[in-house]
């Protein structure tokens, strides 16, 4: 965690997006060392680096929910041909089990067979403080963070059904923990509130880099229950919200309505303006996808709700905001949501081919980690709607 000399600015504003068709190695980590010579270079050399990928739950790398194995392998080839002394490999899903390795990914065995580490997050843990936190000022993360002289984000550019869009900055959340993630949405139940919490865990983490799987990224519901889409980019910056904004751009997200870049530019710590970012190679509009499929965004009438509305009050504007609803044809009532959810607003209920998933919508808080986390997508977030639905009540 540096910055690179712990001051407050990343390295520079470049942002080097370029052209990959395809998970092919040799490819695939041409374009990453390209791309990094002219984002202005990555100083590893001697260091001991922790590349994060996103794993929001282990599954296959053709669904595009992880990042791509071989996005991986071409990173940490580049990493250490760049001088890396030892590469720590981890991510930690909301439901992480005793031991995770992520093999259904294939992130685990190809951070192995590469001789880097894979990490488990849980064990041990570190304590981060950000005494200027505007949301939270002390973070439980994974101790890898301290052992880490640098950091690299590898997100995949997906949406997110409760933050629109995940991308660099967001994908640090999975620094924190397994369980110890849910009570931040409990804590911090709206999108602004929770905007806040993640710009203030990248001020307080600091990471140093990103490269940005966008060879095939996820549209409509993400980031667990959406679309693979072919995108063919590959992004790699030493500002996370640069990378972010540039991301955004491409999908067609209008990049400052995005709550996570709102709030980061807002700080002035990775930017102040959209227009300081520089694009050495492609350039987003050159590259943007018009019928990429997003999150609707919701109309809030103010950004500041989240902070200023009585809790009460938005506990009654929830009702018109879209919910969880379980599909029993597809429900494999694995209980999954029911864990993952911090309100305790889901349950199982029933026995054997009765069994189904119930929701207490009056204590649902919206943060839509049961879709994210359901490996079957058989739960759809939408406005609400008289439901016949045992599962949904
Ligand atoms: S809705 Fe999804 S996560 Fe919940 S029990 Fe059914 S299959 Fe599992
Ligand atoms: S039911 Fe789903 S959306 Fe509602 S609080 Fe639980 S996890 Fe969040």
């Amino acid at each position: 965690m540096s910055f690179l000399g712990n001051t407050s600015k990343p390295a520079n504003n470049r942002v080097a997006i370029l052209q990959c068709g395809s998970y092919a190695l040799e490819p695939l980590y041409q374009a990453l060392k390209t791309s990094v010579a002219l984002a202005g270079g990555l100083e590893v050399r001697d260091k001991t680096v922790l590349l994060k990928p996103n794993i929001v739950f282990d599954s296959a790398p053709e669904k595009a929910i992880t990042t791509h194995p071989v996005f991986l392998e071409a990173a940490i080839l580049l990493v250490r041909e760049l001088g890396a002394k030892r590469i720590l490999v981890g991510d930690s899903p909301g439901l992480q089990p005793h031991n995770f390795t992520a093999k259904l990914s294939g992130l685990g065995e190809t951070a192995v067979r590469m001789g880097a580490q894979w990490v488990d997050f849980t064990q041990p843990k570190a304590e981060i403080a950000y005494p200027q936190g505007k949301t939270i000022r002390q973070f439980t993360v994974t101790g890898a963070v301290k052992e880490a002289d640098v950091i690299i984000s590898l997100p995949k550019l997906k949406t997110h059904q409760l933050m629109y869009f995940t991308g660099a900055m967001k994908n640090l959340f999975g620094l924190i923990p397994s369980m110890l993630k849910s009570p931040y949405h409990v804590r911090l139940p709206g999108r602004e509130a929770f905007a806040s919490m993640i710009v203030d865990l990248n001020a307080a983490i600091k990471a140093d880099y990103a490269f940005m799987d966008a060879v095939v990224g996820m549209e409509g519901p993400g980031p667990g229950s959406g679309f693979p889409r072919k995108i063919g980019l590959v992004l790699s910056s030493a500002n996370l919200l640069a990378m972010d904004v540039a991301a955004c751009e491409i999908v067609g997200y209008p990049p400052k309505e995005i709550p996570v870049n709102r709030e980061a530019l807002s700080r002035g710590i990775w930017l102040n303006d959209i227009g300081e970012i520089e694009y050495p190679a492609v350039k987003p509009w050159e590259a943007a996808l018009p019928d990429f499929k997003k999150i609707p965004f919701k109309k809030t009438g103010s950004q500041l709700a989240d902070f200023l509305l009585p809790r009460f009050i938005l506990k009654f504007c929830e009702r018109f905001t879209p919910r969880p609803f379980v599909n029993p044809a597809l429900c494999i009532r694995c209980g999954d949501c029911t864990r993952i959810c911090g309100s305790k607003a889901m349950s199982l209920a029933g026995e054997g081919k009765e069994k189904h998933v119930v929701i207490n919508y009056r204590s649902c808080i919206r943060c839509y980690c049961c879709h994210e986390i359901c490996p079957v997508k058989a739960i759809e977030i939408k406005k609400a709607r008289k439901s016949t639905s045992p599962a949904n009540s």
